[in-house]
């Protein structure tokens, strides 16, 4: 046991150099928040032999430097044509200015989640690309498949048949057994 000082402190550099260039690729590459939890897992898992002060400046410099990058970050709302709208004001796509309201935009959406926005070439033509980072399906709200009721979150389906979605009453009735819907992370 017990690893010497120097090499601890050489492998806090390694690690922090690592992901450092991993950091420096996030936006251009439009990374994901999955494929960087990854990288960093495995860097993590680099420093097993060290002692935890490594682990934890590490995981401390990782946590300040992803909260850093994630300010870039835009979100939007993906429409049932598959459209995506942006919550920005100064954004051309912000939902208001397609016209559509704050309440309609929520009712309708089927996701929601962050995007990298990188701007590209295209004959010369100035061009925004959205790349995903994290986007979730998200709980919609309808008409409860048991019993009817209008207008209810749908986040529980009943167990004996996934594709039925009920509301919380139904729920919470011992005789209909139900089950929560994970909300769906789309890559
Ligand atoms: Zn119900």
């Amino acid at each position: 046991m017990g690893m010497h000082l120097n090499t601890s402190i050489n492998y806090k550099a390694r690690a922090i150099c690592k992901l450092a260039d991993t950091f420096s690729r996030l936006q251009i590459s439009g990374m994901s928040s999955a494929k960087l939890t990854e990288h960093y897992v495995a860097v993590i898992q680099s420093l097993e032999r060290c002692p935890e002060w490594v682990r934890a400046y590490v995981k401390g410099w990782y946590d300040a430097t992803k909260s850093m990058y994630e300010r870039d970050l835009v979100f939007f709302y993906t429409m049932p044509d598959g459209s995506l709208v942006s919550t920005h004001r100064d954004r051309d796509d912000y939902y208001e200015k397609l016209g559509i309201g704050p309440k309609e935009v929520y009712d309708k959406a089927v996701a929601s989640g962050h995007y990298w926005v990188r701007e590209q070439y295209d004959n010369g033509v100035k061009k925004e690309k959205l790349v995903p980072y994290f986007v979730s399906r998200m709980e919609k709200v309808g008409t409860c498949s048991f019993c009817k009721a209008e207008h209810v979150k749908l986040i529980y389906r009943l167990k004996a048949d996934p594709d039925q979605k009920v509301c919380v009453i139904c729920h919470q009735d011992a005789r209909v057994p139900t089950e929560y819907i994970p909300p769906e992370i789309i890559e």
